[in-house]
């Protein structure tokens, strides 16, 4: 049977995400893996560029600030160590490639949907990580919650 070290999970900080952290958690101790956890902050500018006529690195800041408080609760339901919490800003895919490869990651866990993938059998972040990756993807199935 194949068995992991290093697992990476990706989560995008909805409420869906404690979920992925509970089954990410469950895997690494059952395999004795180290586990990484992922988030990405997608710089305003890739979404608005140069059309918006004012400075948008107070905002950024922002993002990033809740980014991390937001992580940071996540987390605490495992006692996530800060060091093996990643926040970084870029392009989600590459993003997450790169930090896998950077940690030598075997398993790359991702939600099956988040916030772009309701209408889609597999979320686009989802299968954009699936695509290009070095290592083994999971892709965990996510239930949404009720309104
Ligand atoms: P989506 O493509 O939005 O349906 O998201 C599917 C999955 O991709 C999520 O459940 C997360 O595991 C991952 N994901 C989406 N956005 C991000 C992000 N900004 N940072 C890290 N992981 C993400």
């Amino acid at each position: 049977m194949s068995t992991y070290s290093r697992i990476l999970l990706a989560i995008d900080l909805t409420d869906e995400s404690s979920q992925l952290i509970s089954k990410a958690d469950e895997l690494a101790h059952l395999y004795g893996a180290e586990l990484n956890i992922i988030h990405v902050v997608e710089p305003l500018t890739f979404a608005y560029g140069g059309d918006v006529p004012m400075d948008l690195s107070t905002i950024q800041e922002q993002l990033d600030d809740h980014a991390k408080r937001k992580m940071d609760t996540l987390c605490a339901a495992i006692s996530q160590p800060v060091n093996q919490q990643y926040i970084v800003t870029g392009h989600t895919e590459s993003e997450i490639h790169r930090i896998a490869n950077e940690t030598q990651t075997d398993l790359i866990i991702v939600g099956s949907h988040g916030r772009h993938g309701l209408a889609l059998l597999l979320g686009s972040t989802a299968n954009g990580v699936l695509h290009g990756a070095q290592c083994d993807v999971l892709a965990v199935r996510v239930r949404q919650k009720e309104a």
